[in-house]
């Protein structure tokens, strides 16, 4: 078994469901969920937009390998209607964000996948929901 932290975020239509069908999903296709911090509203980071973000992060325990977990959470992403895929820094509105902050305590730097998420340690709304169930 694998312990695996994952960020979550939402910025359009309902986003308390849209956590939650998430939540629901990873709970179904990727493992246990053994925390799960409140949502937390926040401002967009690194694009502008009118539409105000919903963050949680969550620990998961998982028997999935990092590829394979990051190809389950791009197909939840999917199957939820993610249409738009950020590219070089250029970010959209997004129905739902899963990524994966920590994998065990591995390092994995791959061109699909880095963990631990390179960015996590400058984006206070992935930092304050880790903190919350970080162990
Ligand atoms: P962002 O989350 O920065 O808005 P996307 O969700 O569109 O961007 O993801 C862009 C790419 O980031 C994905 O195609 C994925 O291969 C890559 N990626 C690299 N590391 C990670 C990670 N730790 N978690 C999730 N995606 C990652
Ligand atoms: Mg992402």
């Amino acid at each position: 078994m694998h312990t695996v932290y994952l960020s979550l975020g939402t910025n359009l239509g309902d986003k308390e469901q849209n956590l939650l069908s998430a939540i629901t999903e990873i709970e179904r296709r990727i493992g246990s969920i053994r925390a799960q911090s409140a949502f937390h509203a926040t401002e967009p980071w690194g694009f502008e937009s009118e539409n105000t973000f919903l963050n949680a992060a969550l620990r998961v325990e998982t028997e999935l390998a990092p590829l394979a977990l990051l190809k389950e959470t791009q197909q939840i992403e999917r199957d939820m209607g993610r249409t738009q895929k950020s590219v070089k820094g250029k970010y959209h509105d997004r129905i739902i964000d899963i990524d994966i902050l920590l994998y065990d305590d591995q390092h994995i730097n791959t061109p699909q996948l880095t963990i631990p998420h390179p960015l996590m340690y400058e984006r206070d709304f992935v930092l304050i929901p880790l903190k919350e169930i970080l162990v």
